[in-house]
């Protein structure tokens, strides 16, 4: 095998599976080390960097850093990294004189920017302190899109929203409040000089079975349902309350209904309970609450009496797998069953709509009604146009709106510096010594066994006794110093110089997972067999290093490599050594050009 280039920006950053795995690339051991050391205003501005809306996302983020937390190699359970995120927002200081300032000159290029979600804040959170005037333009009266108007407010109080939405607003961005675009040409004939469509997925998917328009006035779209909930025009729904849908949304409509007045609430899905769309813990949040999920069940007919909703028909199906092990649902033969009820939620589904987009403003659309959008740049066929969040390429999640944000906003930039906009920079990248003492390091590299902490909630009573009680509490700082102590400190490497080794194999007897073997070189399938400890996990690297005396090379598989630094403690030479590393993605502004 080919040495491994260290210096190439991803091999490290791969390495860090939580930062890798997440979109907006957070440094995420950086921060958990600043909470454990009590520094919560310190980790709250590096997540405000990457992520934007740490206190939003510490409640709500779909966390793709956890499943890819390296702690799972320990143990069953991911450091909690997203709910330690909160504790940075919940415990920093005042942070406002941190905040970037309205930029004191403007540089004559206008924005506008439609829906004032995480998508379009972003590019403004970027745009606005380089001089930039970032006008954005929402339907509704305050800002946060779908963070405001769809997540329930026992999931994510009111205040965390204005606390950080406002962080950007403040930044000398104007506010169009409840103003909605109604025509992209007229906008477009503004002057403006770039247009970023934040608009969102705002269409739920509706449900087209017998007996849907007789029963109208009880049948509900789950997302049309929590937009009133949240802006207070709906307080109260029907007793028997039946929610069809197993995303995500469908958890948030039942644990609404369940405090609206829904005494038997029930979900059903299509699917089994394993496939279903929404995360675990809020399939779990919906089952400490006493919902049932009911499986396998296809709504067949909406029964009604005389136009009064009475309950729904379902199909019983079953899985069946093809040769290619595709899933089919079938049915399975049984009787139809009848859940009587008052009120339905349909959550099937969210879609894109933009009928204020004329088909001529030069805005490219494909079949399904999506805007061709060049999945680098978020450039549309319209180059003054760009896209980003769910309107660029369909409902998603809030750090991925953030992540697209951001590089819309590099898009920008350097559009508006007469640049090429596919040419993106490299991100910036400091590899730093953690040797305090000659068996000190500058990180706590111990490996505590402490199973991961479970957040504290609210009872049952009082978290459904109202529509905004927050339902989790959040780690207490105690608490939080215990989980944080689960992280692996993935962002503290091995580096390995060859001329400085002996080949003593210190590091090989003391490396308590079997990482490090000197052997012969091979190609990598050979290799990856003969390690002492076989390395399978092909996604994760071999870092190989030649040139040692003895004509051998150094393969360590990054895949179990604790970071604990024992190697480094026992090699009398040195050639082992811990660093530090850290990468910042490359933001809009200079460093972008
Ligand atoms: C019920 C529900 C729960 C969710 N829970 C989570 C969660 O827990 N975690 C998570 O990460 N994601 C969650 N999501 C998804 C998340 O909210 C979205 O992916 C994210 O908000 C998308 O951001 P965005 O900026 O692209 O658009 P949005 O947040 O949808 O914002 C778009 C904004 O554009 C405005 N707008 C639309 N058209 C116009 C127009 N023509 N003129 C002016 N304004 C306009 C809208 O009013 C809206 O404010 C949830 C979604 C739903 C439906
Ligand atoms: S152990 Fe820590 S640094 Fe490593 S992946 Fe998990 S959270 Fe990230
Ligand atoms: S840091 Fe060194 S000793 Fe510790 S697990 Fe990794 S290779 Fe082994």
């Amino acid at each position: 095998m080919k040495a491994t280039d260290i210096a190439a920006p991803d091999y490290f950053h791969k390495v860090v599976d939580c930062q890798w795995a997440c979109p907006a690339h957070t440094p995420v051991p950086e921060y958990i080390r600043l909470i454990a050391a009590g520094r919560y205003s310190d980790a709250y501005m590096i997540n405000w960097r990457s992520n934007v809306f740490p206190g939003i996302l510490g409640r709500t983020c779909d966390r793709p850093c956890e499943p890819a937390c390296r702690r799972v190699r320990v143990e069953d359970e991911p450091v909690a990294i997203c709910r330690l995120k909160r504790v940075a927002a919940d415990y920093k200081d005042d942070v406002t004189r941190r905040m970037p300032q309205p930029a004191a000159v403007k540089n004559g290029k206008r924005i506008a920017l439609i829906g004032a979600g995480p998508a379009s804040l972003t590019v403004a959170r970027d745009l606005a302190p380089l001089g930039y005037t970032c006008v954005v333009y929402d339907g509704d009266k305050r800002a946060g899109g779908m963070m405001r108007s769809q997540i329930p407010k026992f999931r994510l109080p009111d205040s965390v929203i204005d606390e950080e939405t406002g962080f950007v607003l403040n930044l000398g961005v104007e506010f169009r409040a409840g103003t909605r675009v109604e025509s992209m040409a007229a906008l477009l004939a503004e002057d403006y000089d770039i247009v970023v469509v934040g608009s969102g997925a705002p269409r739920g998917r509706d449900l087209d079975i017998p007996g849907r328009k007789e029963a109208a006035g009880n049948i509900h779209i789950g997302i049309d349902w929590l937009s009133s909930v949240s802006f207070d025009h709906i307080h109260g729904i029907g007793k028997r309350v039946i929610v069809l849908g197993g995303g995500n949304t469908a958890m948030d409509c039942c644990r609404s209904a369940r405090r609206l007045g829904g005494e038997d609430v029930k979900v059903v899905v299509r699917s089994g309970f394993d496939e279903m769309k929404a995360s675990p813990w809020e399939k779990e949040d919906a089952a400490r609450e006493g919902i049932p999920i009911h499986n396998f069940l296809v709504p067949k007919e909406f029964k009604h009496d005389g136009g009064k909703l009475t309950g729904v028909l379902f199909e019983k199906v079953k899985a069946e797998f093809d040769a290619k092990g595709r899933r089919k649902l079938v049915p399975s033969g049984e009787p139809d069953v009848l859940f009587e009820c008052d009120d339905v939620l349909v959550a099937v589904g969210q879609e894109n709509a933009f009928p204020w987009i004329e088909r001529d403003a030069g805005i490219a659309f494909d079949d399904h009604g999506m805007p061709v959008v060049d999945k680098v740049t978020f450039q549309s066929s319209n180059p003054k146009v760009f896209f980003a969040g769910d309107a660029a390429f369909g409902p998603k999640n809030i750090i991925w709106a953030v992540a697209h944000g951001h590089e819309v906003a590099v898009s920008i930039d350097k559009l508006l510096h007469g640049e090429d906009i596919a040419q993106r920079p490299l991100p910036a990248v400091t590899v730093v010594n953690q040797k305090m003492g000659i068996h000190e390091w500058s990180y706590k590299n111990e490996v505590v066994l402490d199973e991961r902490y479970a957040v504290p909630h609210q009872d049952n009573a009082t978290a459904l006794s109202s529509i905004k009680a927050e339902v989790e509490l959040g780690f207490d700082a105690k608490l939080a110093l215990a989980e944080a102590g689960r992280c692996l400190n993935c962002d503290v490497e091995t580096v390995f110089s060859a001329p400085l080794c002996i080949e003593c194999d210190a590091c090989v007897d003391v490396c308590p997972m079997d990482s490090i073997t000197f052997t012969e070189n091979g190609d990598e399938e050979d290799l990856r067999g003969r390690l002492r400890a076989p390395a399978l996990n092909l996604a994760q690297d071999i870092y190989v290093a030649d040139g040692l005396k003895t004509g051998r090379i150094m393969a360590k598989d990054e895949d179990v490599c604790l970071h604990c630094g024992l190697c480094a403690e026992r090699c009398p030479t040195g050639a082992w050594d811990m660093n530090k590393f850290y990468l910042e993605v490359t933001h809009a502004g200079p460093a972008c050009r």
